[in-house]
């Protein structure tokens, strides 16, 4: 396999805050789950938030290894919501203007970007998943594999990028 080592940046809207990414993403989905649409419009409130969820209630992720990702400026903007105080999963925000920038399920090796943070040239969606959560009377095109839940293309990808990491669990901090 080719090894694709580009660096791209994932830029808040004002620039401020940027994480760099590294390679090609483990693969880039849209996700249906009702947690990410909550989440997603949840931000949409705030002042001068962009859209994170699509009018089809699908939210767009890049997903990276944390080891290829480095937080390299704006660091102090950045800030965790979780949807339960519990909650393993926790989605950062850069609060210099209210930009969602990635979610990180924190024992995962993988870090979730969201895709439009990206440049548009980045990745092209290669599947939808959580696609029994969408919202009632979604109809999805069939231009990609749509899956009910998680696809086991999607885990496979997941478990290849964690043997290629030797099976670590490196922790995103800034
Ligand atoms: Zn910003
Ligand atoms: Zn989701």
């Amino acid at each position: 396999m080719k090894k694709n080592r580009q660096r791209c940046l994932a830029s808040c809207q004002c620039d401020q805050t940027a994480v760099e990414v590294t390679g090609a993403p483990i693969v880039s989905a849209v996700c249906y789950c009702e947690n990410c649409r909550a989440a997603g419009h949840a931000f949409e409130r705030s002042d001068g938030a962009p859209r994170t969820v699509g009018a089809d209630g699908g939210t767009e992720y890049c997903l990276y290894r944390k080891d290829l990702v480095t937080v390299i400026r704006g660091s102090e903007y950045l800030q965790e919501h979780r949807l339960t105080p519990d909650s393993a999963v926790r989605r950062v925000l850069a609060t210099c203007c209210n930009t969602p920038m990635f979610l990180d399920f924190t024992p995962g090796h993988w870090l979730s970007v969201y895709r439009s943070r990206l440049p548009a040239a980045a990745q092209p969606l290669q599947m939808r998943v959580n696609t029994s959560e969408r919202p009632e009377g979604v109809r999805l095109p069939d231009d990609i594999p749509n899956f009910p839940d998680y696809s086991p293309g999607f885990m496979i990808r997941l478990l290849l990028s964690w043997a290629a990491m030797g099976f670590r669990r490196p922790k995103v901090v800034w």
